[in-house]
């Protein structure tokens, strides 16, 4: 391993698998680094084991999914897109399939087989792997990337890509040593807090686990600010945890609210629209449709025929009513309130699960410090970034592994080019 690389790339997730395989491609001597025994571990456990590597969406609506700084990898999305991503894996003998909302998974539904097609490609392209190698600093002279430093050993380089990862999932390798190299040489680095990421709730009815386990499909979950205004509104799957709201439709929240709480705006007052599609009107009319068709016609039956049941128990019993009580009972004022419940159920956020166990990493190098074209840095030659260490984060869907897989394409690119161009 003591021979000179043309490029070094410090990492072995998506960005720095795919930065490495492309840079040996177009001709350069490359070595990968990554600290585990395993490449691509935290990729093992994406997409509950499946690994939602792309997107089927095209560029404008991949870009509206990528709330974190989205614009600033548009170059790299067009020159290396999702349609790119599954056709080179298809070359290298891996077929994907697309799912609900574009979410493209490997035809096998095995994380493992991703990761060892792009094993496979590096090694095709002839890529020297070093495992258990912790890289710890950079080595800059004159305002230019050398090599790195594993300990007391250096290893020169004409280029070095950093794809470390971020902060969330320490065990699978990103614990931040390429933020503090980034930082070291110069670079900014945004504050770092969890994308994608649970919400927390100190409501009773979910605190006490009554609901624990439940799923609402499709529902919207909607953020106000202290004076009343609308802060955000997504809609998408839920699931009710013992201490808030997990599931895509509130994950996409995460980082609002992670935002705001850090700003010292929390907790947040939010709502939950049971039934999105519905008018508080229509909502009222299918209600009563069922209590019409209903053989026993309780509150509680007629409410479980269109709601969880644990969840009909918590409405019934926010509302104080008896849910045996016969609905031809129920007076004006409380089927006004349940309706209210159904169509804008009221939860106090008070902030999101550790960055720990987020999806993804909002913040990182700041974009102003990266050439958007190349992902060279602006500040030291030779310098590269790639992947999550970027300050990029995306909703969950398969956009955060094609940014790792874009800006790691373009940057291994960038960098053998460079490189090559010295010899
Ligand atoms: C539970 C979970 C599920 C997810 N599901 C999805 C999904 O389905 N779809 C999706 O698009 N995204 C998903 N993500 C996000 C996605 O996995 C990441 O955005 C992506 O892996 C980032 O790639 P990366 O290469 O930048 O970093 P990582 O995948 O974190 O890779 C960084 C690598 O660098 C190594 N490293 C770190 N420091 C050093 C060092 N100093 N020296 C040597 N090596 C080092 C690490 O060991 C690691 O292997 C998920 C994330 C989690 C945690």
């Amino acid at each position: 391993m003591t021979k000179g690389y043309d490029v070094i790339i410090v990492g072995g997730g998506p960005a720095g698998m795919m930065a490495a395989a492309r840079a040996a491609e177009i001709g350069a001597r490359v070595l990968l680094l990554e600290k585990n025994d395993v490449l691509g571990r935290k990729m093992l456990i994406t997409g509950g084991g499946r690994c939602n590597l792309t997107n089927d969406a095209n560029l404008e609506e991949t870009i509206a999914n990528i709330p974190g700084n989205g614009k600033f990898v548009y170059s790299v999305l067009h020159r290396f897109s999702g349609q790119d991503v599954r056709s080179l894996l298809k070359q290298l003998g891996l077929r994907t399939k697309v799912e609900e909302q574009g979410r493209v998974f490997p035809a096998s539904d095995q994380a493992v087989d991703v990761v060892n097609t792009l094993i496979k490609y590096l090694q095709q392209r002839g890529v020297t792997l070093g495992y258990q190698t912790l890289v710890d600093a950079l080595q800059i002279e004159h305002g230019s990337c050398q090599g790195v430093w594993v300990g007391d050993r250096f290893l020169p380089a004409k280029a070095v890509v950093i794809a470390t990862g971020g902060l969330s999932y320490p065990k699978t390798g990103s614990t931040g040593e390429g933020h503090k190299m980034a930082k070291t040489v110069g670079h900014t680095i945004t504050p770092l807090y969890p994308s994608a990421v649970a919400i927390t709730c100190n409501d009773p009815w979910i605190v006490q686990r009554e609901v624990q386990g439940v799923s609402l499909p499709r529902v919207t979950i909607t953020l106000y600010r202290e004076n009343g205004k609308v802060l955000a509104s997504e809609a998408g799957d839920v699931i009710i945890t013992h201490w808030g709201l997990s599931g895509p439709g509130a994950l996409r929240l995460g980082r609002v609210v992670a935002l705001a709480c850090a700003k010292g705006q929390g907790p947040l007052r939010g709502e939950i629209d049971l039934f999105p599609g519905h008018t508080w009107q229509s909502l009222e009319e299918l209600v009563k449709g069922k209590a019409a068709t209903g053989s026993k016609r309780t509150l509680k039956n007629i409410l479980s025929a269109i709601l969880p049941e644990r969840l009909c128990k918590v409405l019934i019993s926010l509302a104080q009513l008896n849910s045996e009580c016969p609905f031809e009972k129920l007076n004006r004022s409380s089927l006004e309130f349940l309706i209210r419940q159904m169509k804008a159920l009221p939860i106090r956020i008070t902030g999101t699960r550790p960055l720990a166990e987020a999806t993804v990493t909002a913040g990182g190098v700041h974009i102003k410090e990266i050439d958007p074209r190349t992902m060279a840095s602006k500040l030291i030659q030779g310098l590269f970034f790639a992947g999550e260490i970027i300050d990029v984060d995306a909703h969950t869907g398969g956009f955060n592994m094609q940014v790792a897989f874009s800006t790691g394409y373009v940057a291994g690119e960038a960098a053998a080019s460079l490189a090559q161009e010295g010899t």
